[in-house]
């Protein structure tokens, strides 16, 4: 099985993870290759939460196998999340703290010397829009700025793997639009797999696969446009209302 560049970004074969009765990740498999955009589409209590803390080495799955660029997540750790970042569903940002200072932070957290970063993080803000930010607290920055900042953050060290979690819940339409387009150019210029859970279908059409999650299992995993036309559906939203009932 091949390690590091030419492994797939993200394997899952059969992962579970019980809360005592409940089955919150249900005999999950997926695949994600370098710079795919997957949607993970899910009602409220789906796993999708459960599922990016297996991914992120929070919690170890009772059963299955987890490799991240064709590391095992149980075996090799290190390696399989130094190729991970993560946006996480609850802002994470030291709001006392200047943006540059988060992204400092950050590096050394993951053993960047300052002389590597400083110059990653410039590039970073810039590409992001953010940098006549640099200088100023996290606590004046807006929600979309924040998001943008989370990241910035996230890509620091250069990860081929990125989760989203819900992260452009709280966004007013213009910065959630802003943010899809962020992580389409990541998978165009850097060939990072992203895998984003969101529970809004409007942020599907622009994936090159959306996974439907429903009670900890797999329903769907497909092109956007063939979810539609299986369920004999006009839109998204009609697809994944058809397949998990009315929410
Ligand atoms: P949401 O969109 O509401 O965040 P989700 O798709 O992220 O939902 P999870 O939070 O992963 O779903 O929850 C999956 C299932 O596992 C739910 O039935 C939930 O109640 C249960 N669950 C999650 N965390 C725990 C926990 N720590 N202890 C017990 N049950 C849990």
């Amino acid at each position: 099985m091949a390690v590091g560049k030419g492994a797939p970004a993200l394997r899952l074969d059969n992962v579970v993870k019980t809360y005592g009765a409940i089955r919150a990740i249900d005999g999950v498999s997926l695949l994600a290759s370098a710079g795919e955009f997957i949607a993970l589409l899910g009602p409220n209590g789906a796993g999708k939460t459960t599922l990016f803390q297996l991914l992120s080495g929070l919690f170890v799955p009772d059963s299955g196998r987890i490799e991240i660029m064709g590391h095992d997540m149980r075996r090799n750790p290190v390696p399989a999340l130094a190729e991970l970042g993560v946006v996480f569903q609850q802002p994470t940002l030291d709001l006392e703290l200047t943006v540059t200072g988060n992204l400092l932070f950050h590096a050394g957290l993951h053993g960047i010397p300052r002389s590597i970063a400083k110059p990653r993080i410039e590039k970073e803000l810039t590409r992001l829009g953010l940098a006549g930010r640099a200088h100023d607290k996290a606590a004046q920055l807006s929600g979309g700025n924040r998001r943008r900042l989370e990241l910035a953050r996230a890509l620091l060290h250069e990860p081929r793997l990125l989760l989203m979690d819900e992260a452009t819940v709280g966004l007013d339409p213009a910065s959630r639009g802003d943010l899809l387009k962020l992580i389409l150019s990541l998978r165009a210029e850097r060939a990072v797999a992203v895998l984003l859970a969101t529970h809004l279908c409007d942020e599907v059409p622009n994936a090159d696969r959306v996974v439907v999650l429903n009670h900890g299992k797999v329903l769907a995993d497909t092109t956007p446009a063939e979810l539609v036309d299986r369920a004999g559906a006009a839109t998204i939203e009609q697809a994944f209302l058809a397949m998990t009932g009315p929410q």
